[in-house]
């Protein structure tokens, strides 16, 4: 059988590798380490971690990333594997000795029969000769490769940072003093008319939380990120804030064109819009407010506004460097490029984040090229598991104009239907949740 090339050889890659060969297929892995550095990797070991040594909860009933440790484990993930070889006592979570836990990946793909390490810099997209290859190049591709890829693709499918927006649960919204209107009511049809969720200010609450954003504390710039300019579209609303107190009025908080049911007779002072942020509607991100204060901070500041004063975040914003292409625009379900369908892409760079999404994406993108190599193609697993779940929103459930990156949640699965117990109670809910998708799992797995 044809090798399938993996280039990068970080979470996922070394996930994707291990995934192949235990289909029998041989692999080669192209880790530029070694020969060219980035800036946050110490070592020249496979699946180094780069920052925390956690892969968070470990609570595979009530906690998505715990349900996504389970499906991994249950499809013989190696990075799962080493994690709790070297695991280390941190309650319910999981965290692992960074050292020995990248040392044990190395030593198991190294001392593989059918894995060859091939330790250079890929600095362009491989010609069609190289077959099936998987690009898992992660946050900090090399800039040749990054260049590649956008010259294949086009200038609004490859982002150098990101730029995130928190995102709150659609069921945790006030909507007594929220109403669902697009400005000036445009649109074709009543979706398009009430694609936006609306939360009024008056002028005191306004001032207030223009104070708030003043003094919140912020995550401070690290020296190479003062190196990637954020486009004026994508400022933090801090830095807007600190621009003048009625930059935001005049930005994001813009209060024209809206009128709320609630209080027809009264103009908003300003208004904080949400925007649908997946196709089953469970989440909504805030419009423009992409922030570098600190997460506890971002949690009270945030409540300030009318309608989110209990709302629950699916994830809080930020900006860091990352390297991401559209995949909603890019891929198919597949995680192919649509127009070079022996290139798939796996990992931090198709938009989702952290160690366990990254190699997560690794292990499905493995899956599907084995499967290809087969001849036996093989569906993509169904959003109601955690997998699926991820792959769906990357692929096509997250709007492409909007697309930034993604951490694996709850709000991210459809709904399960006549939960025993009603769905008042979280814990009962998100058993019913992670008990299908274990379900739904094994079946695809058998599959
Ligand atoms: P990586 O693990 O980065 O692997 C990509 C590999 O590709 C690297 O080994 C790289 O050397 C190689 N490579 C790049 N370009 C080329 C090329 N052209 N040719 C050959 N090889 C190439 N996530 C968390 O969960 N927790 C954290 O605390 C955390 N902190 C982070 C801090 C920083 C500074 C950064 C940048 C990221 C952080 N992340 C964190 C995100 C984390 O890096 C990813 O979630 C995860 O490592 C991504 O896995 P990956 O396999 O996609 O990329």
């Amino acid at each position: 059988t044809n090798p399938i090339h993996i280039i990068g050889g970080g979470m996922a890659g070394s996930e994707a590798a291990w995934q192949i060969v235990n289909a029998g297929i041989p692999v080669i892995i192209h880790e530029m380490r070694g020969k060219v550095e980035t800036f946050a990797h110490q070592t020249t070991d496979l699946a180094e971690l780069v920052c925390s040594n956690s892969f968070r909860s470990d609570d595979d009933e009530s906690n998505a990333v715990g349900l996504l440790h389970w499906e991994m484990r249950a499809a013989n993930s190696l990075i799962m594997e080493m994690g709790d070889a070297h695991a280390l006592p941190a309650g319910s979570a999981l965290a692992v000795d960074r050292d020995a836990f990248s040392a044990a990946v190395t030593d198991r793909l190294t001392n593989h029969p059918l894995v060859t390490i091939d330790r250079t810099e890929i600095t362009q997209i491989p010609s069609d000769d190289w077959g099936q290859t998987i690009i898992a190049t992660g946050p900090l591709t090399s800039q040749s490769l990054a260049a590649s890829i956008l010259k294949q693709t086009d200038q609004d499918s490859l982002a150098f940072f990101d730029a995130i927006a928190p995102i709150v649960y659609a069921d945790s919204i006030d909507m007594s003093k929220a109403w669902m209107q697009s400005r000036y009511d445009k649109g074709d049809t009543e979706e398009e008319r009430t694609a936006y969720l609306n939360c009024p200010m008056d002028k005191e609450t306004y001032e207030s939380f223009i104070d708030a954003l003043l003094s919140a504390e912020k995550t401070e710039f690290k020296d190479w990120e003062k190196d990637t300019p954020y486009f004026d579209g994508c400022l933090p609303i801090e830095v807007m804030a600190e621009r003048g107190r009625e930059t935001l009025r005049f930005g994001p908080m813009k209060p024209v064109g809206l009128t709320n049911p609630h209080q027809p007779d009264i103009k908003a002072h300003a208004v904080v819009q949400l925007r649908r942020d997946n196709a089953l509607g469970t989440l909504f991100n805030i419009v423009g407010f992409q922030t570098k204060m600190k997460y506890a901070e971002q949690a009270r500041v945030l409540s300030m506004i009318p309608g989110l004063e209990n709302a629950k975040f699916a994830r809080l914003g930020g900006i860091h460097r990352n390297t991401f292409i559209n995949s909603p625009r890019l891929l198919d379900d597949q995680m192919r490029l649509k127009s070079r369908p022996n290139i798939r892409f796996a990992g931090q760079i198709t938009g989702v984040e952290g160690y366990v999404e990254s190699a997560a994406m690794g292990l499905l993108a493995g899956r599907l090229a084995v499967a290809e190599s087969l001849g036996k193609p093989l569906q993509s697993p169904l959003n109601t598991t955690a997998m699926g779940a991820l792959i769906t929103h990357i692929t096509g459930g997250a709007d492409a104009k909007t697309f930034q990156p993604m951490n694996v949640n709850f709000g991210l699965f459809p709904p399960v239907e006549n939960i025993k117990g009603g769905r008042r109670n979280r814990a009962t809910r998100y058993k019913a949740y992670t008990d299908r998708a274990k379900s739904d799992w094994t079946a695809w797995l058998q599959s």
